[in-house]
């Protein structure tokens, strides 16, 4: 059957010249970086000449960039990092309501420990306004994440303003470049922040490994493992130098392709939003219009559960995601479309389609081909029409399409 990848925002495939030059140190390779004979060595040489590409890759230098085990990873690493140490300056942090989960939660976590949190709303579109940054802000604040681009509706922020405004206020800001890195320019100084979160698998590289990024003379410290000395003391435990390897290459190549790439997505991501909009009714696109990330489209079907939504369209070969949460086993919609005050009934009618570098022109062709029947059946069977609320999962769509809601 044809197969047509359109999440790319969950995951990507590793690029083949991301897998040949980690292959090699998966097997000659393999010394321990931090031996001192020959084969550590050399392994050493490869880790610094990738955090030489990272570091590179976003405007810094190569001692600001720690490798981790991924976004998540730097995240907490980043946050946590920056609470502990800002302590005796105050104990207030802010994010916004539509972060990803490795970062609220964390904030969440530390708000149970004694920090003061806000979380700040977000207009219609899932976007932070400066002013209700500004307007935050105390003399208790130590830290400020917010994300760069959010990665269920693609809103990119307005963090250069936000970089601004800490740093007018001495406040420390980290921001989540998790979706934004490799599809839009990210730069540290140009955008004016202090931490940055990069992920490996959602650049064309492999999963488990990312970096973050620490701005030299941060007040920050490691917080999360005891164990070694390996990346100058900031994370223990010896280094995941394939993933390493491969995360330079993906990065070093995100970038020298980011122009093409953002061109070429952005052309099948506006013909995708032009024709869904146009060719299905009660359609609507979430997120900014605009200001959003060059491969990302999401909508809300109306009358609809996404996750029916989903599964019709994998029989069909197309793999999509959804901010409707049937899976996890509670009914409450995405947080972020919460967020941006989309009405539950509509929140569980998402659907999120982003694209990458290997979708054709023809992937679009075969989606609207599929996707206007797949809604009319969907619609005609659908018992959201007549208003019906869902209160058990045996009121689920899916129960009602595929007879079983296994996933529950
Ligand atoms: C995927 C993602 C993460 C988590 O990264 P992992 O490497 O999967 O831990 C964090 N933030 C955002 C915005 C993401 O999209």
């Amino acid at each position: 059957m044809r197969r047509i990848y359109f999440d790319h925002s969950a995951t990507t495939p590793v690029r083949p010249e991301v897998a040949e030059a980690m292959c090699g140190y998966l097997k000659d390779n393999y010394g321990n970086p931090t031996s001192l004979h020959y084969f550590g060595r050399q392994v050493r040489k490869g880790v610094e000449e990738a955090r030489e590409k990272v570091a590179g890759a976003i405007g810094a230098s190569p001692n600001e960039i720690v490798f981790t085990s991924g976004g998540t990873e730097s995240d907490n690493m980043a946050i946590h990092g920056v609470a502990y140490s800002n302590k005796n300056k105050g104990n207030h942090i802010i994010t916004s309501a539509v972060e990803h989960h490795a970062v609220l939660n964390t904030v969440k976590a530390l708000g149970k420990e004694g920090f003061t949190v806000t979380i700040l709303p977000v207009d219609k579109y899932g976007m932070v306004s400066v002013e209700d940054v500004s307007a935050a802000m105390t003399d208790k604040t130590i830290l400020i994440t917010i994300m760069h681009a959010n990665n269920e509706v693609g809103t990119i922020m307005p963090i250069r303003e936000i970089g601004k405004l800490a740093h007018s206020r001495g406040v420390i800001f980290h921001t989540d470049a998790v979706q934004s890195f490799g599809k839009i320019p990210v730069e540290v100084n140009d955008l004016g922040v202090d931490l940055l979160t990069i992920s490996g698998h959602k650049i064309y590289g492999p999963k488990g490994i990312g970096a973050l990024y620490i701005r030299k003379g941060t007040r920050w410290r490691q917080t999360l493992l005891h164990g070694g000395a390996q990346e100058r003391l900031r994370r223990a435990g010896t280094e995941n130098v394939p993933g390493i390897i491969a995360l330079g290459e993906a990065a070093r190549l995100a970038v020298a392709n980011l122009a093409n790439d953002n061109e070429y997505l952005r052309g099948l991501r506006d013909r995708l939003i032009r024709e869904v909009t146009a060719r299905i009714g009660h359609v609507k696109l979430t997120g900014h219009p605009a200001l959003r990330l060059p491969n990302h489209a999401s909508f809300t079907f109306e009358f609809i559960e996404g996750e029916s939504m989903l599964l019709s369209l994998d029989m069909k070969g197309v793999a999509a995601s959804s901010g409707s949460a049937c899976t996890s086993g509670s009914l409450e919609p995405s947080h972020v479309l919460l967020a941006m005050g989309i009405p539950h009934e509509v929140a569980h009618g998402s659907i999120r389609l982003t694209l990458g570098v290997d979708n054709k022109p023809e992937d679009v062709g075969y989606f609207m081909e599929i996707m206007p029947p797949i809604v009319e059946r969907l619609r005609a069977m659908s018992p959201l029409d007549q208003e019906t609320e869902f209160t058990t999962n045996s009121d689920c769509t899916i129960c009602k399409v595929s007879g079983t809601c296994s996933r529950v």
